[in-house]
C-alpha cells in the first residue's frame, strides 16, 4: 500500500532526480490533525461586480471558519472569489483581473473557491458565463500545483445555505477534492449547536466498515459525534469487531445482499437511522469476454442491487426519516469506465443514476438528502491488489500526482452527512485529486 515513489521524492536525492528528469513531484498535502483542525492563514474574499449570494452574509459565513478574512491578504490560506454576479462573457474579465495578480500567492495546500450560480434556462449569456467558470476552475486546478485545490460552488440563494460546504472546502478535510463543481440549493438549513460535533445525538450506519474507506468514514462520523454501527460481511468477523472496538462503534455482521438486510438494519436502529453510508463494495475484474455470469452478478448484487433494495426499504418504513442523509459510494470507474471492470463500472454508474433520480423525491417525500462520493485512487487493500504498473498510473494520473487516503473520503462523507448540508442534494462529488480519468 505504501507509495514508495512519494516517499522517495521527499528525500534530497529524490528531489534532485525528479527535478532533473521532469517527473511528477507530489506535494505533501496538509491534512487534518486534532492539533491543527483548520488551515493556517487568512482567507482573501474577493468579489466580481455585485454578489447575488449576499456579501455581508458571505463574509459572516467565511468568518465562521475561524480564519481571518480580508479583502487583500499576503500569502492567503485560501481565496474565495464571489462570481455569483457574473452574467455575461465580458464580465468574466473581472475574474481574471482579480485572480491574476494573486493566484501565485496562495499558500501550499491552500484553497481557491469560486462561487457561481446555477445556469439560467432563459438567459444564455448568464448560462455561458457561469458555465465558463466550470472550465476555468478545472483548468486552474490542473495548473495551480503545490497541493492547492480549486473548486466551484454554485449557490442558488444566499451564502448561509452553503456554510457547511464552504467550511468543508476551506478545511484540510478537502485535501483530495479538486476541480469539482458542487450545486447548493436555497433550501433552508439546520445549523448545529456545536460545529465541532455536528452529528451529536444522531445515529449512523456505515456498510463495509471493517477496513479501508468504511473504517475511515466511521472514524470521522464518530469524531463528529454520531453513534455509529459498523456493518460488514460475516466473513470480515474479527476485523469488523476490532475496527468497531478501536473506533468506539458497534459491530453488525451482515451480508448486505441478504434478503432480510433492511430488516436487520432496522432492528439495529429502533429509534431511527440518521445517516446511511453505503460503502460496501467488491471488484471481480475480468474482460467481458472472460467474465462469468457469477462474476457479473456478485459485483452488481453488492455494489448496486443491495443499495437500491435497502435504501427503498429503509425510506419506505421511515427508518431513515426527515433530516436523514444517504451517502452512496460511486467511483471514477463509473464515470470514465475501466478495461476489465464492465461489472464494477456498471454498478458504480448505477449508483450515480440512483442518486440523481432519487434525490429530489427523497427530499420532497421524506426530507432526506441522497448524494454520492466518487473516489479516485485511494490507498486501501482494494487498490493494493491492483497490478503494480496500473497502480502507479492510478496514483500519478491526477492533478495532485498521488493517491488519496481513506480519511479524504471520510471527510467528504461527513460534509454530505452534516445536518447543515440539507441544501446539498443529488450531487456526485469526486474525491480523486482531479483524476484525468473521466475528467
Ligand atoms: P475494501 O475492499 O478495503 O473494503 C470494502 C469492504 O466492503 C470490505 O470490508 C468488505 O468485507 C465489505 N463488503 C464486501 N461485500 C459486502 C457485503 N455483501 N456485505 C457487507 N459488506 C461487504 O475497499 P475500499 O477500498 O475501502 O472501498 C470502499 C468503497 O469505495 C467500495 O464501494 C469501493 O468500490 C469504493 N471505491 C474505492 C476506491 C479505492 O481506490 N479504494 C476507489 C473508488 C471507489
Amino acid at each position: 500500500m505504501a507509495d514508495r515513489y512519494l516517499r522517495f521524492t521527499r528525500t534530497a536525492p529524490g528531489r534532485l532526480l525528479t527535478r532533473r528528469l521532469g517527473l511528477p513531484e507530489p506535494a505533501a498535502l496538509r491534512r487534518r490533525t486534532p492539533e491543527h483542525p483548520t488551515l493556517d492563514g487568512e482567507i482573501a474574499h474577493l468579489t466580481v461586480g455585485s454578489s447575488t449570494a449576499g456579501e455581508p452574509e458571505l463574509a459572516a459565513v467565511l468568518a465562521s471558519t475561524g480564519l481571518p478574512v480580508a479583502a487583500a491578504a499576503a500569502d492567503p490560506a485560501a481565496i474565495v472569489i464571489d462570481a455569483t454576479g457574473v452574467a455575461s462573457a465580458r464580465a468574466l474579465a473581472g475574474v481574471h483581473a482579480l485572480l491574476h495578480p494573486v493566484v501565485r500567492s496562495v499558500a501550499a495546500s491552500g484553497r481557491i473557491v469560486v462561487l457561481g450560480t446555477p445556469l439560467s434556462a432563459t438567459d444564455h449569456h448568464q448560462a455561458a458565463a457561469q458555465q465558463a467558470l466550470d472550465g476555468f476552475v478545472r483548468s486552474l486546478a490542473k495548473e495551480t500545483g503545490r497541493g492547492r485545490t480549486v473548486n466551484l460552488v454554485r449557490i442558488a440563494g444566499g451564502a448561509r445555505a452553503a456554510e457547511s460546504t464552504l467550511r468543508f472546502l476551506l478545511s484540510p478535510g478537502s485535501a483530495y477534492v479538486s476541480g469539482q463543481t458542487v450545486e447548493v440549493s436555497d433550501t433552508a438549513v439546520t445549523t448545529p449547536d456545536d460545529w465541532s460535533r455536528p452529528l451529536a445525538g444522531r445515529t449512523a450506519l456505515v456498510t463495509g466498515a471493517a477496513r479501508g474507506i468504511g473504517a475511515a468514514v466511521t472514524e470521522t462520523l464518530v469524531r463528529d459525534g454520531a453513534r455509529v454501527v459498523c456493518l460488514d460481511a460475516p466473513q470480515a468477523g474479527g476485523e469488523l469487531d476490532r475496527t468497531a472496538e478501536r473506533l468506539g462503534a458497534a459491530a453488525l455482521p451482515l451480508d448486505m445482499t441478504a434478503d432480510d438486510a433492511a430488516e436487520r438494519i432496522a432492528d439495529a436502529f429502533p429509534d431511527g437511522l440518521g445517516v446511511l453510508v453505503h460503502n460496501a463494495g467488491v471488484t471481480r475484474d475480468r474482460r467481458l469476454s472472460n467474465m462469468s455470469a457469477e462474476h457479473w452478478s456478485s459485483v452488481l448484487d453488492v455494489n448496486l442491487t443491495s443499495v437500491l433494495d435497502t435504501t427503498d426499504a429503509l425510506l419506505k418504513t421511515g427508518v431513515v426519516a426527515a433530516g436523514g442523509r444517504i451517502v452512496a459510494t460511486a467511483s471514477i470507474a463509473g464515470i470514465a469506465g475501466n478495461s476489465g471492470q464492465t461489472n464494477y463500472a456498471a454498478s458504480k454508474a448505477g449508483i450515480i443514476g440512483l442518486v440523481r433520480s432519487l434525490a429530489p423525491r427523497a427530499a420532497a417525500d421524506h426530507g432526506v438528502t441522497v448524494n454520492a462520493v466518487a473516489p479516485g485512487f485511494i490507498e486501501t487493500s482494494m487498490t493494493a491488489a491492483v497490478p503494480l504498473l496500473i497502480r502507479e498510473a492510478g496514483r500519478r494520473m491526477n492533478s495532485l500526482a498521488q493517491g488519496g487516503l481513506p480519511e479524504d473520503v471520510g471527510a467528504t462523507t461527513a460534509w454530505l452527512a452534516h445536518p447543515a448540508s440539507g441544501s446539498v442534494n443529488g450531487q456526485v462529488v469526486r474525491v480523486c485529486g482531479q483524476s484525468l480519468l473521466g475528467a
